[in-house]
C-alpha cells in the first residue's frame, strides 16, 4: 500500500548529529506551544470540512517524525477541543473553536484524577447545584491530574459528577474556561518535555451555558473523543519508530565495525528488518482504524476495539523500536540532546495515556467476547420466515 510521504520537509529532520530540531518559538519547553487545532473550523467565519480521523493520523504522524514537541502541541489542541466540537452549542463552539484553531486559545481536556485515572469512570469532582441557582447552576469542586496544557490552557473540557449514580451515569462534561473564580493550578515536571500540570476546583461556578451535552452524558462526549484520538496516539507512536529507524539505518551503514560497517553485521541487519517491518504492520492497523472511524462517521460498532488495537500495537512497537535504535547507536544514544535520548523519554507515555496497554487489552478482549456473544445469539434466534417465498440466494 502506498503511503503519503510523512517527512515532506527533510529540513525538519534531525541534524548531522542526532539531534532534535526544537521549534524556534518555543523556548521553555513546559509551557504549551500555541498551535491551531485540527478541530474543524476556518480561523475567521467559514466553516471548514471537519478533519479526517485519518488526515489527524497523518498530521500527527508525520510531525512526530520530526518534532515530537510540535506534534504534542498540535494534538493536545485537538484533544482538548474536540468535545467542543463534538458536543458544543453554536455559541460555545463559534467562542473557541476559531480560537484554538487560530492557535490563539490553548485547550485542554480534563478527565484524570488522583483517584480516577484508568478507571476514569470513577472520577469523584463534584458538580454540585448551586443552592438558591436554579436546576442548571453548579459549583465544580475537586481536583484534576495529569491534564495537559494545566494550568496554562484557556478552556478546559472538565468531566464531573452530577447524579449520585456510581461510575459513567451522572457524568457531565463542561467548558470551564480558564478565568473562572475558584479555579487555580499547578504545572508537573515529567521525564520528557510535556505541558503538564494539576487543576484545583475550589466551588467554581457553571451554568447551563457551560454543558457540553446534556447532563448525565458526559462519559459518552469523553469516549467518543478517545475513539478519535486512540488511533492518532498511534501516528503519533509510529512517527517516532520512523524517526528511529531511519536514524538507525544511516548510522549502520556508515559505523565502521570489525573491518566492515555495523550493517554487515547480520544481527544487526536482522534487527533493523524487525524494527521496520513493526513499524510498518503498526503504521497499517493505525491506518486501518482511522479509515474504520472515517467510512462509519465515527459511529462503528468495531472502533473502540479498533482503536484499541492500533494504540496498542503501534506504542508498544514504538517502545521496541526505540530501544532497539538505542542499541544499534551505543553509547551516543544516551548522550543529552541526541535525537534518540529525545525519543527514549518521549515514546514512554503513549503506553500509559488515554488508556494504558493493560487497558486497551482488557477493552479488546471484552469487544472479542461481546461480539462471540452476539453472534451466538443471532445463531440461536434464527430470523422469522418470509412471507414472500423462499429466497434463492
Ligand atoms: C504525558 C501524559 C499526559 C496526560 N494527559 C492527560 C490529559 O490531557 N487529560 C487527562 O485527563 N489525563 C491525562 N493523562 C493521564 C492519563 O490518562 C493517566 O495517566 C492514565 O489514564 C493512567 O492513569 P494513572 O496514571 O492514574 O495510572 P493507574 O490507573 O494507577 O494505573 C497504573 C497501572 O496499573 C495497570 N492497570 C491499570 N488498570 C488496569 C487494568 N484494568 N488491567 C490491568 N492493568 C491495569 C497499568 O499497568 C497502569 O499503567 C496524561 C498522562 C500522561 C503521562
Amino acid at each position: 500500500m502506498d503511503r503519503p510521504d510523512p517527512h515532506p520537509d527533510r529540513s525538519r529532520r534531525p541534524d548531522e548529529q542526532g539531534r532534535p530540531r526544537r521549534p524556534d518559538d518555543h523556548n521553555d519547553p513546559d509551557r504549551p506551544v500555541r498551535t491551531g487545532a485540527p478541530d474543524g473550523t476556518d480561523r475567521r467565519t467559514r466553516p471548514a470540512p471537519r478533519t479526517s480521523a485519518l488526515e489527524l493520523c497523518l498530521l500527527r504522524e508525520s510531525l512526530a517524525y520530526s518534532c515530537p514537541e510540535a506534534e504534542t502541541a498540535l494534538a493536545l489542541q485537538g484533544l482538548g477541543a474536540g468535545p467542543v466540537a463534538d458536543a458544543g452549542t453554536e455559541r460555545q463552539r463559534a467562542r473557541w473553536l476559531p480560537e484554538a484553531a487560530a492557535g490563539r486559545a490553548v485547550a485542554a481536556f480534563a478527565l484524570s484524577e488522583p483517584g480516577a485515572g484508568s478507571d476514569a469512570a470513577a472520577l469523584a469532582l463534584r458538580a454540585e447545584p448551586e443552592a438558591g441557582g436554579g436546576a442548571r447552576r453548579w459549583r465544580l469542586t475537586g481536583t484534576k491530574t495529569w491534564i495537559s496544557n494545566a494550568p496554562w490552557a484557556d478552556f478546559y473540557t472538565v468531566f464531573a459528577r452530577t447524579g449520585p449514580d456510581p461510575g459513567p451515569r451522572g457524568v457531565t462534561a463542561f467548558l470551564v474556561p480558564a478565568d473562572r473564580p475558584g479555579l487555580s493550578g499547578e504545572p508537573l515536571d515529567m521525564l520528557a518535555p510535556h505541558a503538564l500540570g494539576t487543576l484545583t476546583f475550589d466551588g467554581v461556578p457553571v451554568t447551563g451555558d457551560d454543558l457540553l451535552g446534556e447532563p448525565g452524558h458526559g462519559f459518552g462526549v469523553a469516549m467518543r473523543t478517545l475513539n478519535l484520538f486512540r488511533p492518532s496516539v498511534g501516528a503519533f507512536a509510529v512517527g517516532m519508530a520512523q524517526a528511529a529507524l531511519d536514524a538507525s539505518l544511516a548510522h549502520a551503514a556508515e559505523r565502521p565495525a570489525f573491518g566492515g560497517v555495523l550493517r554487515d553485521l547480520q544481527s544487526v541487519s536482522h534487527q533493523l528488518a524487525e524494527m521496520a517491518t513493526r513499524t510498518e504492520a503498526a503504521r497499517l492497523l493505525v491506518y486501518a482504524a482511522a479509515c474504520a472511524y472515517d467510512g462509519s462517521g465515527g459511529t462503528g460498532r468495531d472502533l473502540p476495539r479498533r482503536a484499541a488495537m492500533a494504540k496498542l500495537l503501534a506504542t508498544e512497537t514504538a517502545q521496541y523500536v526505540v530501544d532497539a535504535a538505542v542499541q544499534i547507536h551505543g553509547a551516543a544514544a544516551l548522550r543529552r540532546g541526541h535525537l534518540l535520548e529525545h525519543l527514549y523519554r518521549e515514546v514512554r507515555a503513549p503506553r500509559i495515556y488515554e488508556g494504558a496497554s493493560e487497558v486497551q487489552r482488557s477493552l479488546i478482549a471484552r469487544e472479542l467476547f461481546k461480539q462471540l456473544h452476539e453472534e451466538r445469539a443471532a445463531v440461536r434466534t434464527p430470523p422469522p420466515p418470509s412471507t414472500k417465498g423462499s429466497s434463492t440466494a
